[in-house]
């Protein structure tokens, strides 16, 4: 494989009331929560998908099955951190990775921060090398009708 890959993520939960909102790790006020058999934090499964494919090594859900009473209500952290030891055993470690999330509303940007933190550490680079771009849908489509949020992230990995 070559010393620098690219890859691609997308991922979508729905928002439904009584779940805890998690976004980039963190936990958010919020009234509405994501649903998911995982704590559904939509924006780390499109960042670890977007490594997975950079690395050639299938998907989120290949990895972490939703079957799988292991994951009912797994924390997303540890399984970025799963998906880092995966790129590792190939060789890989991650260069930089970019994320945006659609969200009609609880306002994201006063959290980003806190997730770019949370995130680079996980991914043992730094903080630099992490970006969390937030932006609304202008009130048009399933997150602008505030029915659900999506992600998408591009990430590059380097040999080690
Ligand atoms: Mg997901």
């Amino acid at each position: 494989m070559a010393s620098v890959r690219i890859g691609f993520g997308y991922d979508v939960h729905r928002l439904v009331k009584g779940r805890d909102l998690w976004l980039g790790g963190i936990k958010i006020d919020s009234p509405l929560g994501l649903l998911g058999h995982s704590d559904a934090d939509v924006l780390i499964h499109a960042l670890c998908d977007a490594l997975l494919g950079a690395a050639n090594s299938r998907d989120i859900g290949y990895h972490f099955p939703d079957t799988d009473p292991k994951y009912k209500g797994a924390d997303s952290k540890l399984l970025l951190a799963e998906v880092i030891k995966i790129l590792k055993e190939k060789g890989y470690k991650v260069g930089n990775a970019d994320i945006t999330v659609c969200a009609e509303e609880p306002k994201l940007n006063p959290h980003i921060p806190s997730m770019v933190e949370c995130l680079s550490e996980i991914m043992g680079v730094g903080k630099d090398d992490v970006s969390v771009k937030a932006t609304t849908t202008e009130k048009l489509g399933f997150t602008g009708r505030k029915e659900g949020i999506s992600a998408y992230a591009v990430a590059l990995i380097e040999k080690i």
